[in-house]
Formats: C-alpha cells, structure tokens, sequence
C-alpha cells in the first residue's frame, strides 16, 4: 500500500475486509468503484471508466454512479449475481480531521435485497443455508423483508432429491453452502451430494454463496448466545429445542450472513416455522412446470397459470399465501375439509365476502412494513400505511365477528389484534399529509409534542419579524422598493436596486452584486436569523427523535402485528379462493382420506379460460382404487389428451390445496404426490438427451411413487425407436399394475398397449373421440371408453400446414406400411420398394408393398423389461 495516497489507503483496507463484493465507496455524492470493481461495474453497468490519482503513477480505474440513484444500478448488478458492499461516509466531514471515517453499513446479495424493485411483492424472496453431511441435510431459510425464518427437518425417508425438490420450491434468491468454488468440488464425486447442489442451482439460476467463513463464525457461542436472545418467544424456544444440532447450526449459519450482511437491528425476526414435509405434498420440479402451477413452461410468465387463475387475492401477504397453499397441497383430508369449510362460508355469505374483500384492498403489506419498522428504513408514509392498514383489518374483526361456524376463519380472528392503542398512537402522532422523508419536516402533528409546536410557532414568528424588519427599514431608509430575501449561501440579506444604493446606511454590509441590485446583511438581520433557523433546525432534529420514539413503541409490537399479518393473508386467500369459485362456477370437491377420483364433468382451469373460438368440452374421470386405476388414453395428436390428463391432476391438487374446482361434482381421495412426465422437457443446459431426461424422470417416478400417488405419463417411450418405446412404455404399465398399483393416466401412440386392458384388472382404454368427415378430422375432445384405431397423422399435420407435396408423399408411405403384411411375397426393406416406386415413377400405392412385416409385440416383456432396469439403474 505504500505510496498511496491516505484515501486510497482508506479504500483498500475497507475492501480488503470484502473481497466478495463491488465495493460501493461514498465519495461526496457519488459512490465510486475503484480498481478491479470498477472495471467490473463499467462493463456491467455501461458506464465510462475514467481514473483517479491514487498516489502512484498509473491512475486508478474508477467509475460511479450519483448516490440518489444508486439503487438501479444496485438492482441491475444484483441481477447479474453480484454483491454489493455499501461503504458510507459515518462523520460529518466538517468535523473530520484528515481523512473521513468510512464504514461498510450494509452488504446486498441476491439473497438480502430488501427494498428494491427486485422484490416481487406477491412473492416471498427467500435467502436459504444448508448443511449437507454425507446424504444428511438439513435447511433452513429467511424472507428479510418480512421476517420470516423456517426450518425444515430431514425425515428418515427424504433424500438429496427431496432437498432439491424443496429448495425448487421455495426458490430463494441466493443459497448458502459449503465448499463451493471449483477446486473443491473437482475433488468430489460426480454424483456427491454437493456437486448435485452445485449443477442444480446453476440449472435453476440461483446464486450460491461459500458459507465456510460464516460456519466457522456461526459455531462460536456467541452466534447461538444472539440467536436464543432473538427467539425468546416460548413457542419458538419449542422449536428450537426439537431441533437437530445441524439444524440449529443451519439457522446459525444463515442468523450469521444475516447479520453479516445487514449490520442493523433483526426485531421483525420473531418465530422460527418448523417444516416438517409430510403435512404438505412435495411437489417434484419437473411436475410444478409441466403442470404450470405458477409458471408457464415456456416463456415463465404468470400468465396462463393456475396461480394466474386463482389469485383474486387484495394484499400482497394474501397473494404470498395463496402462492404457498398452490406450491404445498395438503396431505390430510382434515385440514383440507377445514379449509373448504371456510371458502364455502363466504360463498354462502356473498356480502360479506364483498365487504371484507373491499376493506381489505387498503390493507397495506404489514409482514413488509413491519420488516422496515425493524430496520428502522419505516418513513412517514410508511407509519400512515400502518395505520390506515390496522384500521381496516379492525373492520374486517368486526365484520366476521369470531363465531362464523368456520372453525378455520373462527381460529384466524382470534389471532388477529388490530392494536386499538397504535391506531391512536399513529392518529395522534403522524400528520395526514406527512413527506416521503423525515426529513422534510412536518411530520409530526401539532399538538402531539409540546416542544416541537413551540419551535415550529417560533420559526413561523420569526418570518413575521423578518416582515417587521423589513417595513421598518424601508421607513427608516425611504427605499420603497427595499426588500429581503433568503438564500443559502449567506442567509437571510436585504437588497436594494441599483438607483438606490446612495440612500443606504452606513452599517449595511455589502454581500453581493447582481446586474441591477445590491444584496446586503446587517447584524439585527443575522441575530433575528439566528433565532428563525436555530427554531426551525432544533425542530427538525426533535421531529425526527420523536418519530423515532415512535418506531421503537411499533418495535414492541412486532409479534403480534405478524401473527395478526398472517391470520389476514389466511383470511384473504379464503375469500380469494371463494370468489375464483364463484365467478368460474367451481364446485366443492368431496374430499376423503381413503377412496378413487371422481369427476363429473370436469374442465381444465386454465384452458377453458384461453380458448377464444370455441366452448371447452368438459370430460368425467372414473379412476377406481383396486380396478381400472390405469387409464391408456389413445387418439390423434391435437385431440386433447394432454389437456384432459393435466385437468384430472390440477382438479386433485386444486382440491388439495383446499379450493373449490372446476367441475360440476368431484370426489377426491386425497393423492400423497402427484407425479408428471410430459412432453419433451430437453434438458440441454445439463447436456442430458431428451430420452435420457426422459427416462431418468420415470425412474425417478417409479421409485418414489406409492399406491396413493396419481402419476401422469405423456406418450412414454417416445424418445427412442418404436420398438425400444414400445416395450419400455409395456414395462413401465406393467411395474406400475404389479408392484406400485398408483392411478395413473397414460397417453400412448403405441395402439399395441391397448391389448394390456385383457390382461390386468387394472387398466382400462379410454379415447379421445375424433369424427372423419370426407378425409378431414374433426376433434370432438371428449374422452371416451374404447381405443381408437387410427392415428389421423397426416390429416393432423394439413392442419397444421404442411405443404401438400410432402402430405401427399407421407399418405403414399403411409399406404406401403399399412399394407406390409403380406406374408406371402418375399420381405424387402421399405427403403428399396419405395426406391422400387421411384424408379417407375409409379405413386407407391400402386406397388404392392411387400415388406418386412413387424413381429407380433412380444408378450413376454420380461427381456424389455430387463432393459428398462439397465436404464433406470443408470
Ligand atoms: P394432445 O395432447 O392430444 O396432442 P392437447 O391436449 O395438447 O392434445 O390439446 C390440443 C388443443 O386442443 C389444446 O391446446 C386446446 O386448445 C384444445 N383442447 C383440448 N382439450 C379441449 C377440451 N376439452 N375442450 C376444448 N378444447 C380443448
């Protein structure tokens, strides 16, 4: 460092403590990036790069962003997976002497924003940790903004693949874990634990963080010395007494890089949720996309989700609810029922459901506001927010009263306390029309602090006695025109127009000329100045202590205020859910723990919401328990299979997660997973083909499905040749008939399959229905017992404009095929007869196909079966 110049020396040692980060470096009312960072910054930012002398002969690299509007640049380098340390000046640099004192005052990372337009506020944006011994794990993870901290247990059943599963879930925006630079993890196993952390969240995007340093710190005592002093609560000292020593050293680990990165108080960090995944579904990642529960699967929009049709929720926390309750179906037919119960209440009472949903739609985010009021980031408006919200959630306690019948909304009114003495508080304290900021004054009301209206009336009189001075020296003088004015550089000053300069006293003092005036300052002017500004300043300073105080008595309160935040959300997604219902014309699902699925006329959520030329056709679904729980579903592309297997498996979950479904009756036996493997989701980014993608999710399947899951399986075997996709779609059916007995619904090309209906008891054929009209197809979409004899290939692709050269040439093919087992003529390859064809110029039909027939599908699938093993062991 020799040889720099003292700031520089200042910037490198603060930098030294942040390798990790782009340095934010206040400077005046920049914040300049030096060096590396900045280079980094200017390419990232499209920023000039310019230098600075830093005391040796090169410059320094140096570019900066004006601090009032840092936060986009902020946001766009967050984005990119970077972490930004905000280094403050914390002296008045009046007062320094020599260099002014910097501090680091904050730390952001993906995982941390708390106040940016990063922020999805229908959205949790989680930052996890995790501890991963071996195949044991254990997870924790915290919403920042709203003060949310969980922790999950490992059950004896869950394996890497459930970590995976919940971490897709919650989607946190940055994960802390161990070792995971690429030295190390070239030192692990292709297959280890970490390495498969490690892929996964490149796949998914999410931002990992090394989090030995933090572990190491989080394993003092002092960190669990801070993290019991924070849980006080008794509930939650149960939670953490039922812990593991890796999950409390989880939480510990992510209580830490908190603290770490925030370096300001946690009070809106009050409970720790103890998750336990058997009360919720675990909802694989490949099934949460295909089944597009709050992504679409191709361009990830909201738009055209079942979250998208649900959610008519008011308040942000609510919409957060609404999204877990679709992520996390339940298990248990109770807790279902429960929920149903409330829906159906403010379906029964319409009005009230208006009335409640109109109040809350000025309920402001309380879970957010109460993460600013613990950072002390809450401003004015904030407070007004807070109080306009506490309001109207003591209307909606009013309005629903606390014996509804719904034990479910009962339960959520005894937890909400709108804080009667905080409305007050915030009434009497806050003004109406408070500024954004503090400290723009006048905030505080008048007659709420007794100095404070004093020095305001004090401030308000001294510009009468400015007015007073002024008409008394215009007397005194005879300048008619003399006024005074106020201006920043040198206050308050007295200005004469040039005419009249010869008339003026001898004691003015001359300040400044300006073209045709002379401004002035007299010492009565400075003293009465003095008195003004000094009311006015002291003012300022004891508003903001006041507004302070007032922060500290809503700190108190946080508890509560997030119990009372979360009973609101509930209450929000249930009349959500109620309204979705009424205007889609849902039905209440009868919901048991033991029983088969069925639906009358059921209708896929979203589809029937996006067809515009036509009506959706609804479908019934019988599936049994023991009998005819595999349903083969054969018919043309186009026809609707998809469609109506998807619309079985979102009516199950809709139903599980408690809201009403899109059918005219359905009785669901609670399901433990559902499972999908649909279309070709090619998973090129982990160079994975799109057999082998498919292939290894129903390996996945068939190993963790059980008698009570509901599996969707789009055209199996598709991905190979016929025969291969044949026996391994055959196989598959009969694993699933002998050894998992799962309901399941199977979409297939292959019409051999169909023959497996005499076989076992449990699978039956169903077709989506098709009319032939003079060679064209028409779709009827209704799914029908029976198979379907034809493909109706050719007639699908006209629709779908294929040029009538190829069509015709395909038909020609297609007719040497069909015609291919005359065992009568010698075989030849179907490549020479239609050589054979070209060569007369003859159209193949006219040929008399005489080709290799294909072999009766063997029976015996034992072989293929065996080859499947091969498959799913790899
Ligand atoms: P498949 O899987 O058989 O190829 P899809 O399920 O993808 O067919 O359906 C094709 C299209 O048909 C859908 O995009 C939808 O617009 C329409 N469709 C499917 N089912 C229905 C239905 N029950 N009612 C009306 N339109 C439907």
């Amino acid at each position: 460092m020799s040889g720099l110049t003292p700031m520089m020396q200042q910037y490198q040692q603060i930098k030294a403590a942040y390798p990790d980060t782009l340095l934010f470096y206040r400077l005046g009312d920049f914040y300049e990036l030096f060096f590396e960072d900045a280079q980094v910054a200017s390419r990232e930012l499209e920023i000039t790069l310019t230098g600075r002398n830093c005391g040796k002969e090169e410059r320094a690299p140096m570019c900066g962003v004006p601090h009032h509007s840092a936060q986009g640049y902020i946001d766009r380098l967050i984005r990119k997976g970077y972490k930004v340390a905000i280094c403050e000046q914390t002296e008045d640099p009046a007062m320094a002497t020599g260099i002014v004192r910097r501090e680091v005052v904050r730390v952001i990372t993906p995982g941390t924003v708390t106040d940016s337009s990063l922020l999805d506020e229908k959205q949790n944006h989680y930052l996890a940790a995790i501890t991963l011994t071996g195949s044991k794990w254990a997870l924790a993870f915290a919403d920042l903004s709203t003060g949310e901290m969980s922790v999950m247990i490992q059950s004896e059943e869950s394996t890497v693949e459930t970590l995976l599963n919940e971490l897709g879930r919650i989607r946190p925006g940055e994960i802390l874990a161990d070792a995971v630079n690429d030295t190390t993890l070239n030192n692990e196993d292709a297959a280890s634990p970490l390495q498969r952390l490690h892929k996964w969240s490149q796949g998914a995007g999410i931002f990992l963080t090394d989090a030995r340093s933090y572990r190491e710190m989080a394993l003092s005592d002092k960190t669990y010395e801070r993290l019991y002093r924070q849980f006080q609560r008794p509930e939650t000292i149960a939670v953490l007494e039922q812990l593991s020593d890796k999950a409390i050293e989880t939480l510990a680990v992510l209580y830490e890089y908190i603290e770490s990165t925030q370096k300001r108080t946690l009070e809106h960090f009050t409970h720790i949720q103890l998750l336990v995944h058997q009360k919720t579904m675990v909802l694989d990642l490949h099934t949460r996309q295909n089944l597009e529960l709050t992504e679409t699967l191709r361009d990830k929009q909201r738009k055209g989700t079942l979250l998208w049709v649900l959610d008519k929720t008011k308040t942000a926390m609510g919409g957060r609810m609404l999204r877990r309750w679709v992520e996390e179906p339940l298990l248990d037919a109770t807790a279902i029922n429960q929920r149903l119960e409330a829906v159906t209440y403010f379906l029964d009472h319409p009005l009230i459901r208006q009335d409640i949903r109109k109040l809350l739609q000025s309920v402001y985010d309380l879970e957010r506001l109460i993460g600013k009021i613990s950072f002390q980031t809450a401003n004015p408006r904030d407070l007004l927010a807070l109080k306009q919200t506490l309001i109207n959630i003591a209307q909606v306690q009013n309005r629903l009263g606390s014996s509804t019948g719904s034990q479910l909304i009962d339960q959520q009114m005894g937890l909400v306390d709108p804080k009667e003495t905080l409305i007050d508080l915030l009434d009497k304290s806050i003004h109406e029309e408070a500024p954004l900021q503090i400290k723009d004054g006048g905030v505080i009301k008048e007659g709420y602090h007794q100095e404070i209206d004093e020095l305001r009336s004090a401030a308000k009189e001294g510009k009468q006695w400015i007015a007073t001075y002024e008409k008394n020296e215009r007397d005194a003088t005879g300048i008619k025109n003399l006024k005074t004015g106020f201006n920043r550089v040198f206050g308050y000053y007295i200005e004469v127009t040039k005419s009249n300069v010869q008339l003026i006293p001898e004691y003015y003092q001359r300040k400044q000329t300006l073209a045709n005036c002379e401004r002035y300052i007299t010492d009565p002017l400075k003293d009465l100045e003095a008195k003004i500004l000094g009311a006015e300043e002291k003012a300022f300073l004891l508003e903001s202590r006041v507004f302070s105080d007032i922060r500290d008595v809503l700190k108190t309160h946080i508890a509560d205020l997030q119990q009372t935040g979360r009973a609101i959300s509930t209450i929000d997604a249930i009349a959500a859910l109620a309204e979705t219902a009424f205007q889609n014309r849902y039905q209440c699902p009868k919901v048991e723990n033991h029983s088969g699925i069925t639906i009358r006329n059921g209708r896929h959520p979203v589809v029937e919401k996006t067809l515009q030329h036509h009506q959706f056709v609804p479908n019934d679904t019988t599936i049994n328990q023991q009998q005819r729980f595999i349903h083969l579903i054969t018919g043309p592309n186009m026809a609707g299979k998809s469609t109506y297997m998807r619309q079985v498996a979102l009516i199950v979950l809709m139903a599980q997660m408690g809201s009403y479904v899109p059918a005219d009756a359905a009785h669901i036996g609670v399901v433990d997973r559902v499972f999908t493997r649909i279309g070709a989701s090619d998973d090129l980014s982990q160079g994975q083909s799109t057999f082998m993608v498919e292939m290894s999710e129903v390996s996945s399947i068939l190993r963790s499905a059980t008698h009570r899951s509901l599996i969707i399986l789009d055209e199996v075997g598709r991905g190979t040749s016929t025969y291969d996709g044949l026996s391994i779609a055959w196989s598959v059916i009969d694993y699933l008939h002998e050894n998992i007995g799962a309901k399941t619904l199977f979409s297939t090309h292959y019409h051999e399959l169909t023959e497996l209906e005499e076989t076992f008891a449990g699978v039956a054929n169903y077709r989506v229905a098709v009319k032939e009209k003079s060679h064209e197809v028409i779709f009827l979409r209704k799914v029908i017992e029976g198979t379907s004899d034809k493909s109706y290939g050719i007639q699908v692709a006209k629709l779908a404009g294929l040029p009538e050269e190829v069509l015709e040439e395909a038909k020609a093919i297609l007719n040497v095929l069909e015609n291919r087992f005359d065992a009568s003529q010698p075989p030849i390859s179907i490549f020479e007869k239609r050589q054979e064809c070209v060569k007369v110029k003859a159209p193949a039909s006219q040929i008399l196909p005489q080709v290799h027939p294909l072999p009766q599908h063997t029976r015996n699938s034992q072989i293929h079966y065996k080859k499947l093993k091969n498959y799913l062991g790899s």
